[in-house]
C-alpha cells in the first residue's frame, strides 16, 4: 500500500537524485567542445530521419513547434553559460552568440539579435489565438521560438528573440578572458 509518507519520501529522494553530481554533468541543452560544421545549403530530411537524429526533446521543439517549460533546466543552464556560440541542433547553423544574449527574465533563453540574419527566417504565427512572429532556422526550417519587439529592453535592438534552448547546441568559447 502506498502511504502519503512513502510518496513524500519518494518525491524527496527523486528531488535529491535530480540534484546529484551525475545529473549535473548531463546538460539538457546539447553542448559540444568544437564548433560544428555549418550546412552549405538547405537541409531537407524526412520526419523519420529527423526522429532518428534528434533527441525526443529536440524533435518536439524543432519539428513540432513545441515550447519548453519556462524557467526550466535549460534556462538555468543558459543563465550560467559563459561566452560561446549557439547553433541549430537540427543542422548546426550558427544562430546566436553570447554577444547577443541578455537577461530578459522571461524564462527562456533570450537574445536581442541573431548572429547571422540570413540564418533565421521570421514569419507570422497566428496559432494559440495570438499574432506572433515565429523564428525558424533558415537552413533546416526548424522551429526555434518567437521574437518580440519594442518591449523596452535597454539593448541595441529592443528585440527579444525568445528561444527554446532545447533546440540549440551550445559551444563554449575556447578562451575565457581572465576574471578579476
Ligand atoms: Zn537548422
Amino acid at each position: 500500500m502506498i502511504t502519503t509518507r512513502s510518496v513524500t519520501l519518494l518525491i524527496f529522494s527523486l528531488a535529491l537524485a535530480s540534484c546529484s553530481a551525475e545529473d549535473k554533468k548531463k546538460p539538457v541543452m546539447e553542448t559540444r567542445t568544437e564548433i560544428p560544421a555549418e550546412p552549405t545549403g538547405k537541409v531537407v530530411k524526412t520526419d523519420a530521419e529527423w526522429k532518428k537524429q534528434l533527441t525526443p526533446e529536440q524533435y518536439a521543439i524543432l519539428r513540432e513547434s513545441d515550447t519548453e517549460a519556462a524557467h526550466g533546466k535549460v534556462y538555468e543552464e543558459f543563465k550560467h553559460q559563459g561566452k560561446g556560440s549557439y547553433h541549430c541542433a537540427g543542422c548546426n547553423a550558427l544562430l546566436f552568440t553570447s554577444e547577443q544574449k541578455f537577461d530578459s527574465g522571461c524564462g527562456w533563453p533570450s537574445f536581442y539579435d541573431p548572429a547571422k540574419a540570413e540564418n533565421v527566417i521570421l514569419k507570422k504565427d497566428v496559432t494559440l489565438g495570438m499574432t506572433r512572429i515565429e523564428v525558424t532556422c533558415a537552413k533546416c526550417g526548424g522551429h526555434l521560438g518567437h521574437v518580440f519587439e519594442g518591449e523596452g529592453f535597454k539593448t541595441p535592438t529592443d528585440k527579444r528573440f525568445c528561444i527554446n534552448g532545447g533546440g540549440l547546441i551550445f559551444v563554449p568559447a575556447k578562451e575565457e578572458p581572465a576574471k578579476k
